[in-house]
């Protein structure tokens, strides 16, 4: 039967809950538990599909093509089962639910309320997400969003209260995690909000089994001690959480402490010990690098590395597989378009990511233009590689005007569109097209595509990709003869469809230009890192060893 470890936060929201739940996931699953992981997400909004980056950070893709907190992307990094659209739910999808069997009459003409109801079907689908999981779990980490206190975060707390004693209390256990504030004015780390948090969760019938105490230092046994006896919880159960810079480093940080012991012997369990060298390797590479590398990203968000989370996780995993510390330099595609490109001088390779949205696109095409002409390494990334092809277009094979009918919808070359709209402007290939149920919709999750031999993708990929998609718009096949003419390869494109799927330029044209429809940077996880990324760092390696050595002399000529 599956144990299942709840996992609360308070005082502040932004403690890092996500990251601290897949750490312990990390452990259990290096002690031979089986371990899976759900995000638990009190707002209304169904999915987080349409809730802004900058609010929200990055919307995380599942391989079945759930738009899903951010959280599971930090799951799946550190524990090796994958998640499904089952593994996060939000307070909108319970409402949702709720109110549709009351439409068709399920509860019988009672009266529906959050008690029973809503904890009820919270509960239900808690253990939907758990019975998701290929091989049936030992654990199920629960990560209950917001902050205990939030008025709508009391029906998933009571849910998880009666869960536990509907299990049984050696089936459930709960973790609490908190922040411990230094206050510089009199040198003091304070108590007092965690003794708050943790008597909120008493009152409504929790008690945490241990705290995971947030602080930007140590804790001292002093105030472990005071903690303990406030909040009613041992002291070896007073976890100290103090800050990295370097989250893969958190499973240590917490086994050391005896975290993953004390919550098995709640649950009555009794696995082997925790292996975790997989874990002191990947933080030994990252600690030592031999080289470094500096990544432009050109993107909108550049004020919130959240927004593109797993990207930058991704670019991380890399610094681990090329033993290179890489640096992203985060430049703002709209200050291109106002003050030029020297700010992508000094960068070893460019990287344009997904987004939606005309704003800055323009300054994304110029960076695009720049790394392609000066022959900058250059991977692009869904928007990133429909931004590429519009380049090509424009500049290369001479369609003026060429856009995305996301930001042009009059443009004469619609290199890129919805199929929809390629379908009414245009010929027989095309048609094809029409019956496919692509157009004006998300084409969302992992889909397969054989890849061209002989190409820089099928060294990187075999004779097939599998990737994760987010994008509503696609390459306009009709152009695609005149961009192969020009040099611009199709790597892979759909099976059905012919959509490209990957483009990259002749070796002739550039050393190390690719863009890909899809999101690789989902699929990468520390321990395995992730092809495309390694040979892209190794590739702004290459461009900054070629860019140090001294220009060639130029060649004397002897006339005899
Ligand atoms: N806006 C583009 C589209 O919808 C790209 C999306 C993305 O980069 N994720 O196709």
């Amino acid at each position: 039967m599956t144990r299942y470890i709840f996992i609360t936060g308070g005082v502040v929201s932004s403690l890092g809950k996500g990251i601290a739940a897949a750490s312990l996931g990390a452990i259990l699953e290096s002690r031979g538990l089986a371990v899976t992981l759900l995000k638990l997400d009190p707002y209304i909004n169904v999915d987080p599909g349409t809730m802004n980056p900058l609010q929200h950070g990055e919307v995380f893709v599942t391989e079945d093509g759930a738009e899903t907190d951010l959280d599971l992307g930090h799951y799946e990094r550190f524990v090796q089962t994958r998640m499904r659209r089952e593994n996060n739910f939000t307070a909108g999808q319970i409402y949702e639910s709720v109110l549709r069997k009351e439409r068709r009459g399920a509860y019988l003409g009672k009266t529906v309320q959050v008690i029973p109801h809503i904890t009820h079907e919270i509960q239900t689908f808690i253990e939907r997400g758990v019975q998701a999981a290929k091989a049936l779990p030992d654990i199920a980490i629960v990560e209950i969003g917001g902050t205990v206190g939030d008025i709508e975060s009391l029906p998933f707390l009571e849910a998880a209260r009666q869960m536990r004693l509907r299990l049984g209390q050696r089936q459930a256990c709960f973790v609490h995690l908190t922040l411990v504030p230094y206050l510089p004015a009199s040198s003091e780390l304070k108590t007092k909000p965690t003794q708050h948090s943790v008597q909120k969760l008493r009152e409504i019938g929790i008690s945490p089994h241990a705290l995971l105490c947030r602080a930007d230092r140590d804790i001292p046994d002093e105030e472990r001690a005071k903690i303990s006896l406030f909040a009613n919880v041992p002291q070896d159960a007073v976890i100290s959480v103090r800050d990295v810079d370097n989250i893969y480093t958190i499973p240590h940080m917490l086994h050391a402490q005896g975290l993953d012991d004390l919550l098995c012997a709640e649950l009555d369990l009794t696995p082997p010990p925790a292996d975790l060298s997989v874990w002191t390797r990947m933080v030994d590479a990252l600690e030592h690098p031999r080289r470094r590398a500096v990544i432009g990203l050109v993107g909108k968000y550049v004020d919130s590395a959240e927004s593109y989370q797993s990207l930058v996780e991704a670019l991380k995993h890399a610094s681990i597989h090329t033993l290179t510390q890489v640096e992203i330099e985060y430049i703002d595609s709209e200050a291109i378009e106002q003050n030029g490109l020297s700010a992508l001088d000094a960068l070893d390779a460019i990287l344009v990511p997904g987004g939606f949205g005309a704003r800055g696109v323009e300054g994304k095409i110029a960076a695009i233009q720049y790394a392609r002409e000066a022959k900058i390494p250059y991977l692009g990334i869904c928007l990133g590689m429909q931004l590429a092809v519009i380049e090509f277009a424009r500049h290369v094979v001479g369609l003026a005007h060429a856009n995305s009918t996301e930001f042009d919808p009059a443009t004469p070359y619609p290199v890129v569109a919805l199929i929809t709209e390629w379908c009414d402007r245009a010929g027989a290939v095309e048609k094809r097209s029409a019956h496919s149920n692509l157009g004006g919709t998300m084409r969302l999750g992992a889909q397969r595509a054989p890849v061209k031999a002989g190409t820089r993708a099928a060294r990187m990929y075999g004779a097939s990709v599998n990737e994760r998609h987010r994008h509503r718009f696609e390459v306009n096949g009709r152009f695609v003869p005149q961009l192969e003419a020009h040099g611009m390869i199709i790597s892979a494109a759909t099976p059905k469809d012919q959509l490209p799927e990957m483009v990259e330029l002749t070796e002739t044209l550039h050393p190390w230009f690719i863009g890909v429809q899809f999101h690789p940077e989902f699929a990468s996880t520390p321990r395995a890192g992730h092809p495309l990324f390694n040979r892209f760092v190794e590739a702004a390696l290459q461009h900054q060893r070629a860019r140090q050595l001294p220009a060639p002399a130029p060649l004397k000529m002897c006339h005899g």
